[in-house]
C-alpha cells in the first residue's frame, strides 16, 4: 500500500486536495475542456512521378509539352487528421496543380467512417499534369491515370496513418501580414496578404507535433523554363519550418486568383543584395522566407479551441461557359462528367453527351467550423476581391458585365474570432473572377489594348456568383 495514504495526516491532506479539485469550478471547467480536447495526427508520403523513356511526365501550369527531364526535389501528400471525439476530419494537401472532384469522391468512398475529407492542392506549377490541360498538344491530355491511382492510394494511406497517430493537442493560432512577399499581377491591385499558422503541441508532453501554414501565392517561382519536377517554394517552406520547429509541417494554399504570384517578388539575400543565381536559388530563399514568417507569427500567437467540429458542404452545378474547356471536355482532355445546365445550381443532374445544349460540371463548396476557427473551402482559385469584399464599385468602364451585382464576400459572412480560406479545395475549376471584373471583350478596362490574363483559365463569368451565393447560404444557416 502507498505509505503516503497510510499516514493519517497525508490521507486528510489528500482528501482535502481531491475535494478542492473536484469542486473548484475553474478546475472543473479545465477538466471538461481536457476531456473534450481536439486530437490530431499528421502523416506524409512521397508522390514524386518518375520520368520514363516510354512515358514522359508532362509538367503542368505553363505551356504544352513541357516534359520533365529530372527531379529537383520530391513531391508529397501531407495529411492532418482532427478528431473531437464525435467527428473526424482529414485535411489533405497535395504538391500538384489541382485535383478534380471526381478523384476526391473516389477517396471518400474508401473511408466512410470519416465525416469529411478535404483534398486541396498547393497549385504547384512544377509538378505533373493532374488535370489534363498540359499534354503534348491542346488536344491531348497530359494526365497519366496510373499516377492518379497511385496518388489516391497514398492519400488514403496517409489518412489512415495520421488517424492512428492522433493525440490530444493544445493549439496556438498565429497571423502575420506579409504584402511584400506576394505580387498582384492583375488590376485592380488587391492582395490577400495574411499568412496563418496553427501550431499543435502534444497536451501531455508539450512537445510540438505539427505546424500548419496557410498562405496565398502561386507556387510557380521556378518558372516556365524549368523541366525538373519540384514542389516549388512550398517544399523549401516545409523543410525549413520542420527543421526549425522539429515537427512535421503541412502547407495549404488559399486565395491565389487575381493573381497572387511569387514571380515578380524581389528576393534579397541576408546582406540585402538582390540574388544573382537563377530561379532555383530564388525558390529556395522565397520558401525559407515564408517559413521564417510562419515562425515569426508564432511570437504573437494565441491559444485557440478547435472543438467542436462542424461541417457543411453543398454540391452544386457550375455552367461551363469557357469554349476551350468545352472543347477539352468534348475531346476527353478534361476527363470529368458534364451535366445539362438549366440555370439552376441545385437542379437535377442529367448527363450531357454533347455540346448541343449548355453544360455544367458538379463541384462542392465547403464550410468547416473548428471551434473558434471558421474555414471556407473553395473549389478553385478565387480572386481576393471576392474574399475581402473589395470588388470594384463603381465598375471600371470597359467591363463586360458592368451591371452584375457584387457577389457576397466570403469573409464578410463569418462571425467567428478566427477565419481561414483553403483554395483548390476538393476541386480545381480555375479562376473565380468577380463577374463585374470580367473583361474578355473590347473595349478593355483601364484603357488597355488587350484583355488581362485570367478569363482564359476560368470556367466562366457565372462561377463567382454561384460559388459566393452557395457560400453565403452555407455560412448563414449554421
Ligand atoms: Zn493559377
Amino acid at each position: 500500500m502507498n505509505k503516503c495514504l497510510t499516514n493519517p495526516f497525508s490521507y486528510h491532506l489528500f482528501v482535502l486536495l481531491f475535494s478542492l479539485i473536484v469542486t473548484d469550478p475553474l478546475t472543473t471547467l479545465r477538466l471538461r475542456a481536457a476531456e473534450k480536447s481536439i486530437k490530431i495526427g499528421i502523416a506524409e508520403m512521397e508522390i514524386t512521378p518518375e520520368p520514363k523513356k516510354d512515358r514522359p511526365v508532362y509538367m503542368a501550369g505553363f505551356g504544352h509539352n513541357r516534359t520533365a527531364t529530372g527531379i529537383l526535389d520530391p513531391l508529397f501528400v501531407r495529411t492532418l487528421v482532427l478528431d473531437d471525439g464525435e467527428k473526424k476530419v482529414a485535411l489533405v494537401s497535395l504538391d500538384v496543380i489541382g485535383y478534380f472532384y471526381t478523384e476526391v469522391q473516389k477517396i471518400r468512398s474508401q473511408l466512410p467512417k470519416f465525416d469529411y475529407i478535404l483534398v486541396s492542392s498547393t497549385h504547384n506549377h512544377e509538378g505533373p499534369d493532374t488535370l489534363g490541360l498540359w499534354g503534348k498538344t491542346p488536344f491531348s491530355s497530359g494526365v497519366d491515370t496510373s499516377y492518379l491511382e497511385k496518388v489516391n492510394r497514398r492519400i488514403i494511406q496517409t489518412i489512415q496513418t495520421a488517424e492512428k497517430k492522433t493525440t490530444s493537442a493544445d493549439v496556438q493560432i498565429g497571423k502575420l501580414r506579409i504584402p511584400e512577399l506576394v505580387h498582384d499581377s492583375r488590376l485592380p491591385i488587391v492582395k490577400h496578404d495574411e499568412l496563418i499558422t496553427l501550431f499543435f503541441k502534444e497536451r501531455s508532453s508539450g512537445h510540438p507535433i505539427a505546424l500548419l501554414i496557410q498562405w496565398n501565392c502561386h507556387p510557380e517561382t521556378l518558372g516556365s523554363k524549368n523541366t525538373k519536377i519540384s514542389s516549388d517554394f512550398v517544399g523549401a517552406t516545409v523543410r525549413e519550418a520542420t527543421r526549425q520547429l522539429k515537427c512535421p509541417t503541412i502547407y495549404f494554399t488559399g486565395t491565389v486568383g487575381g493573381l497572387m504570384s511569387s514571380l515578380q517578388v524581389e528576393i534579397k539575400d541576408e546582406n540585402g543584395n538582390l540574388l544573382k543565381g537563377g530561379p532555383e536559388e530564388k525558390t529556395e530563399l522565397y520558401g525559407k522566407k515564408i517559413a521564417q514568417k510562419a515562425i515569426e507569427s508564432l511570437k504573437n500567437s494565441e491559444p485557440i479551441e478547435l472543438n467542436p467540429i462542424k461541417i457543411k458542404s453543398d454540391k452544386i452545378l457550375i455552367p461551363m461557359q469557357n469554349k476551350l474547356y468545352q472543347l477539352g471536355w468534348k475531346l476527353g482532355v478534361l476527363n470529368r462528367k458534364a451535366y445539362l445546365w438549366n440555370n439552376d445550381k441545385n437542379g437535377k443532374r442529367e448527363l450531357a453527351k454533347n455540346l448541343d445544349k449548355p453544360i455544367a460540371i458538379e463541384t462542392e463548396v465547403g464550410f468547416l467550423s473548428l471551434g473558434e476557427l471558421e474555414i471556407a473551402i473553395i473549389p478553385g482559385e478565387i480572386y481576393p476581391e471576392l474574399v475581402l469584399d473589395k470588388v470594384e464599385n463603381p465598375t471600371i468602364p470597359g467591363a463586360d458585365y458592368p451591371d452584375a451585382p457584387i457577389e457576397p464576400a466570403i469573409y464578410k459572412q463569418l462571425k467567428s474570432k478566427h477565419r481561414m480560406l483553403i483554395g483548390l479545395g476538393n476541386d480545381e475549376i480555375g479562376y473565380i473572377i468577380p463577374k463585374r471584373q470580367w473583361d474578355e471583350n473590347p473595349p478593355y478596362c483601364y484603357g488597355r489594348k488587350s484583355s488581362q490574363y485570367g478569363e482564359i483559365n476560368s470556367i466562366g463569368p457565372d462561377a463567382a456568383p454561384h460559388i459566393c451565393k452557395t457560400w453565403k447560404e452555407l455560412s448563414n444557416n449554421k
